[in-house]
């Protein structure tokens, strides 16, 4: 990993937008700070298209559409994403026929791959897997933002708990012998029988929402995260951040960030923010 000190100016002026994971790189132990939030805002001042990608539940996502100043949301490993407007006909290519439902008037939309009955059908069946962990291993519990999830599952493993990571390994090899993928992030094991993860979620968005070609998306949009399930948006993005505190995660991680930043989650989030947005201010005209 490089200092931010080594990002270029031709680099951080290529860019079309920022890709952000959530907790503990924008939000510091679940938490909002102005630096992380100002970050935001100077991306955005700086003409960066701004897409949060996270673990967390899909309803969380469509709050934060309503209420922050980006333009999608990625939630739930990318296997759903919020975006405003209507999800017309156009937007459903990547979606397998794009079931869209809109909240509150239209203004936001769930885009989802599967539909209502299937997908409630598809979620039970995760519920009891994970119910039968919890009972097993009784330094996990379910994760409190279960409700409002519409995909996978998550078990609390660094929240509010701390598990034990040979009970985390454990319950990882089980589930992947019951067919059922895992994602793991810093404070939550996820169980899903979704194909999709953040890289995955972000290409798709991108080419059906903002008609990005695949390829060049990965070169146009940066991604910034810290932990394991942020590991194959950092394999598959060409300009990657990484907030100081993935330094903990560097064992999980195939791939670690191009760069890293010298501060932790908001701070550090503010201080990646900080340099792209002056090295592109600096940068000459093309
Ligand atoms: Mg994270």
């Amino acid at each position: 990993m490089e200092p931010l000190s080594r990002l270029t100016p031709d680099a951080a002026r290529a860019l079309a937008g920022v890709i952000f994971d959530l907790d503990d790189t924008v939000l510091d132990h679940g938490a909002l700070t102005e630096p992380g939030y100002g970050g935001l805002f100077r991306l955005r001042e700086a003409g960066l298209a701004l897409i949060a990608c996270t673990g967390r539940p899909a309803g969380w996502g469509e709050v934060i559409q309503r209420q922050w100043p980006i333009d999608a949301t990625i939630a739930e490993n990318g296997a759903v994403a919020v975006v405003r407007g209507q999800a017309g006909p156009a937007s459903g290519a990547g979606y397998q026929g794009a079931l869209a439902r809109s909240a509150g008037g239209g203004r936001v939309a769930l885009l989802d791959g599967m539909d209502r009955e299937a997908r409630r059908a598809r979620r039970a069946e995760l519920v009891a897997l994970a119910d039968d962990l919890v009972r097993r291993f009784p330094a996990a519990a379910l994760a409190d933002d279960n409700d409002q999830r519409v995909t996978d599952v998550t078990i609390d493993i660094g929240e509010h708990r701390q598990v034990p990571p040979e009970d985390v390994q454990t319950m990882r090899a089980e589930l992947r012998e019951r067919g059922v993928r895992t994602l793991l992030s810093s404070v939550h094991l996820h169980l899903t029988l979704d194909p999709s993860d953040k890289a995955t979620g972000v290409v798709r968005l991108l080419s059906t929402r903002f008609g990005e070609d695949p390829t060049r998306a990965r070169y146009r949009y940066a991604f910034v995260g810290d932990s394991g399930n942020d590991g194959v948006a950092f394999a598959a993005f060409a300009l990657t951040f990484g907030v100081a505190n993935v330094r903990a995660h560097l064992g999980k991680l195939s791939v670690p960030p191009r760069f890293v930043a010298s501060l932790p989650m908001g701070r550090g989030f503010a201080e990646i923010a900080h340099r792209i947005t002056e090295l592109r201010k600096n940068a000459p005209a093309p």
